[in-house]
């Protein structure tokens, strides 16, 4: 394989009397020597592995008793699929094993390594007759697991199912913890849709979307948008076609879909491929999805990120906040908001400004059951958040007082309270620590039983806010 003679050399020094130790619980083992195979563990041992194992592969691929399939538009025919320890075989017919079976035992003669004949496992696809198997037919499954991913007759169920009750279950040991958005996002993101978008590749459900996929800039909290992302990811693989990466996948690729979406690439149409006549499962859905896309969005050489943010652009969906108040920028809105450090006073703001605070009207327009609607200051009004913030009588007189603060303090002479300003924060980033004082301990206090003294209190209440704000978001306009 022409590696130079120092790199051997060194790999015989990490190579040469080695052991290993093993930490059992907490105790380390005794010395084992190694022999044979690598090491468990070591950064090095998967590209020694690959290295080893692709002598196999190099010479089952020169075996010419060995036929493999022949994948159109591709050059030779493809034998075998090697990942990592785990060997994938697609024959059409019962030769090809025995003689793979061969090969395997004469590489084990010179390399020491053996095939786990119990490991061996089978797949039919399609229905090919297989009376004259004999001791082959035992190795026969209804389904096989390559990579992770369940392939056969009832894999679609077995994927799904499987992830569905580990959803579950991670999510109910995440629901006891108490999560701001941006820890939620994290979470979703690293424990649980990873799972999800790896088996999407192969097999894709639909899941619902909302205003939270948006990006921040946008007005949202970058939760991924599940349906998107699976769009995006077929998607994302067509690039590899336009790319001209000359791949088996690019073969297989062309010869499902070529016919049928000639617009992918112009010389489709030429007729210089071979094509299937029906196009399959997972492509019959990538065609469809890119005939929807096409003329929207550009997959020339981007990254798997960049189709995903596309595809979210495209189907925007205004706010329903953004509907409510057309003549209000909102983009300034949902700038400053994202430079609001602290998690628990961004996301508090972020629910303000969505109007998504569980007001009484809240409640009860979604049939939550609550001993009153109305306002807990005055008693008389719904609770909305428009009348606690701006309109609530029994809280003008510390309404008056913030807004006075805010007008001498801060040099804001025209300033005044109202939805604009209390609610959608549509004012200067500086203001932030005012207005969020003064909504946070509105709506802190609500349930306080206060008699008297009440804008004293609210007064407190509103300082430790403001300088909470402060402290927690220092240098907010840098
Ligand atoms: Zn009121």
């Amino acid at each position: 394989m022409n590696f130079p003679s120092n790199f051997i050399r060194w790999i015989e020094i990490i190579y040469t009397n080695i052991s290993s130790k093993v930490i059992i619980n907490g105790a380390l083992s005794d010395k084992i020597e190694i022999t044979r195979s690598i090491r468990q563990g070591c950064p090095i041992s998967m590209s020694i592995y690959a290295v080893i194992i692709e002598a196999l592969a190099c010479k089952v691929r020169r075996n010419n008793n060995i036929q493999g399939i022949q994948i159109p538009n591709h050059n030779t025919n493809v034998k075998l699929f090697q990942h990592a320890d785990d060997c994938s075989i697609i024959s059409t017919n019962l030769t090809d094993y025995e003689k793979l079976l061969e090969e395997f035992k004469q590489f084990g003669l010179v390399s020491g390594s053996k095939i786990n004949e119990n490991k061996t496992e089978i797949l039919k696809i399609g229905n090919p007759n297989t009376k004259n198997y004999g001791s082959i037919n035992k190795l026969i499954k209804d389904e096989i697991k390559v990579l992770g991913i369940w392939f056969g007759k009832n894999a679609v169920e077995i994927n799904w199912k499987k992830k569905y009750y580990g959803l579950i279950q991670q999510i109910d040991k995440w629901k006891k913890r108490k999560f701001r958005y941006k820890h939620k996002v994290l979470v979703l993101n690293t424990y649980i849709i990873s799972k999800f978008l790896y088996t999407a590749r192969i097999y894709i459900e639909l899941l619902n979307r909302t205003t939270i996929t948006k990006q921040y800039k946008d007005g949202g909290q970058q939760v991924p948008d599940i349906k998107l992302k699976c769009e995006a990811l077929l998607l994302y693989r067509i690039t590899q076609v336009l790319t001209g990466n000359s791949s088996v996948w690019t073969s297989i690729f062309i010869y499902f879909i070529g016919i049928t979406t000639r617009t992918i690439l112009p010389k489709l149409a030429e007729n210089m491929y071979r094509h299937s006549v029906v196009t399959i499962g997972q492509y019959e859905r990538l065609k469809c999805i890119y005939l929807k896309y096409q003329s929207n969005i550009i997959l020339n050489k981007k990254s798997f990120k960049d189709v995903y943010l596309q595809l979210l652009e495209f189907n925007n969906v205004i706010n329903k906040i953004e509907i409510l108040y057309p003549n209000v920028n909102f983009q300034h809105i949902w700038i400053n908001l994202q430079r609001v450090n602290n998690m628990y006073i961004r996301d508090f703001i972020y629910k303000v400004v969505h109007m998504i605070l569980p007001t009484g009207a809240w409640l009860s327009r979604r049939k939550f059951y609550r001993q009153t609607y109305k306002c807990s200051y005055c008693n008389k009004h719904v609770e909305t958040l428009e009348h606690l913030f701006t309109k609530c009588v029994t809280l003008t007189y510390f309404r008056t007082l913030v807004c006075s603060i805010i007008q001498n303090e801060k040099n804001y002479q025209n300033f005044s309270m109202n939805t604009n300003t209390c609610i959608l924060f549509n004012i200067d980033i500086d203001l932030f620590p005012y207005i969020y004082g003064y909504v946070h301990s509105i709506w802190a206090c609500r349930y306080m039983p206060v008699e008297e003294h009440l804008s004293e209190i609210l007064m407190l209440k509103y300082y430790k806010d403001e300088l909470l704000y402060k402290q927690l978001n220092k240098s907010p306009t840098q």
